[in-house]
């Protein structure tokens, strides 16, 4: 934030003035000064009653906005019945939520764990465990593309590939070759004797709203046949209706025979999958694989409650219509703002506005209008609204927006 901005704005004085963040927290993110009191709907509100319009949604996580009524309910209930048992035990909410999970996907077996970088870090397992047990062990690498984001820990950073993210860890986690996203002539070429899978996000979320063609997509099903590899998906941003389609791999008229998924799965509550075929899902057997917390009770009750709403008739066609609207009112921000925004590109409700500027700038001038965007990669600025946010509200993001955008100054050339 430029020093201008916070002293021209009084309410980020009037949050800059109140107590600092707990030094107790660890140090691992850049965050606003800024504490939420509850939530309703596409609204966070402050303690002092200050309503911030929220279309960034946790990260594409609060998929039906905040304190969902159905949800509410789904979870109090699970939560005075049962909260964890492990998974010693047979878990009734997560059969449930596997089972419907297969029934409406090309999955035949679901692995149930906590977040999206376990969810890939799972994809990545079952695939070389895959050729393993297919009497291959020597086929363990995975093609990955640049601009990838799959996670946190050491394998996932070393999927992602970003030299940021792996910088201070010592040696990057071995087996990932990558290669430009949306270049199939590359992959074909990166595809040796030790190759076990190729792992893509169908549309890049942290690396930038970076939308793969039905081409690429179905290029990469295809060289995958040819070559006996597995193609794992991430879907853990781009998944669970924010595309417009229930997983966005849909839109390409292909299947993955692995894909993680996360985020949006749990509507706010941490809980995240691996989805296999059956074929995919061999290596993984009794003692290869697990997690203390996958799938518990809580979670699983969320996550059904959740599906349930997004496979409701016309929910995924009101996304649909959503994103038409969304791009309608953003064209006009970018028409009002030429010399801050270079384009708008969204699959659904995944929308990234490339901007002129750090996003940082634009993150910090929305919040003076109360509103509350994400930044990806070093040039986007995303909107990722909950799926059931209402047109008025739509339209209210984008005044904010603009009106945010009116605040910077175009860089200097
Ligand atoms: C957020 C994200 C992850 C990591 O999820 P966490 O829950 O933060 O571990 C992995 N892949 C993609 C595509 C993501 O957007």
């Amino acid at each position: 934030m430029s020093a201008s901005l916070a002293a021209s704005d009084p309410s980020i004085k009037a949050a800059a003035q109140t107590t600092g963040p707990s030094p107790a927290v660890m140090g691992t993110y850049a965050r606003q000064n800024l504490v939420f009191a509850r939530g309703e709907g596409a609204w966070l509100i402050t303690a002092a009653g200050d309503r911030y319009l929220d279309v960034a949604s946790g990260i594409a996580v609060n998929v039906l906005g905040h304190a969902h009524p159905r949800l509410v309910a789904a979870l109090t209930e699970q939560a005075e019945k049962l909260w964890h048992t492990s998974n010693l035990y047979r878990v009734e909410g997560q059969e449930r939520l596997a089972e419907r999970l297969v029934g409406v996907t090309f999955a035949d077996k679901v692995f149930f764990c906590n977040s999206g970088a376990e969810a890939c870090e799972a994809a990545i397992k079952a695939a070389r465990r895959y050729h393993f047990v297919a009497g291959n062990p020597d086929r363990w690498r995975i093609i990955a593309f640049s601009g990838a984001f799959h996670g946190r820990t050491l394998a996932t950073i070393a999927a992602g590939g970003n030299p940021k993210y792996l910088e201070g860890f010592g040696p990057p986690v071995e087996g990932f070759d990558h290669v430009p996203f949306g270049d199939l002539a590359a992959t074909e070429q990166a595809i040796g004797p030790e190759t076990a899978a190729i792992m893509i996000e169908p549309t890049q979320g942290e690396g930038g709203v970076n939308i793969a063609s039905a081409e690429f997509l179905q290029g990469l099903r295809a060289l995958c046949d040819k070559h006996g590899l597995l193609l794992v998906l991430d879907e853990v941003q781009c998944g669970m209706g924010r595309s417009g389609k229930l997983f966005a791999h849909e839109w390409a008229g292909i299947t993955p025979d692995l894909m993680a998924i996360a985020k949006g799965i749990g509507g706010g509550f941490p809980l995240g999958a691996l989805l296999a075929t059956e074929k995919a899902a061999q290596g993984l057997t009794p003692g290869t694989h697990g997690s203390t917390f996958g799938g518990n009770p809580l979670a699983t009750a969320v996550g059904c409650a959740v599906l349930d709403a997004v496979l409701e008739p016309g929910f995924l066609d009101a996304v649909r219509q959503k994103e038409l609207r969304l791009k309608q009112a953003l064209a006009a921000v970018k028409d009002a703002h030429p010399d801050l925004v270079e384009e708008v590109r969204s699959q659904g409700l995944l929308t990234g506005i490339k901007v002129k500027v750090a996003p940082a700038e634009v993150v910090k001038a929305a919040l003076a209008e109360k509103l509350l965007v994400a930044g990806a990669s070093d040039n986007v600025v995303r909107v990722l609204p909950p799926l059931n946010i209402a047109d008025e509200e739509i339209a209210e993001a984008a005044q904010r927006l603009s009106r945010a955008l009116d605040r910077l100054s175009p860089p200097a050339t």
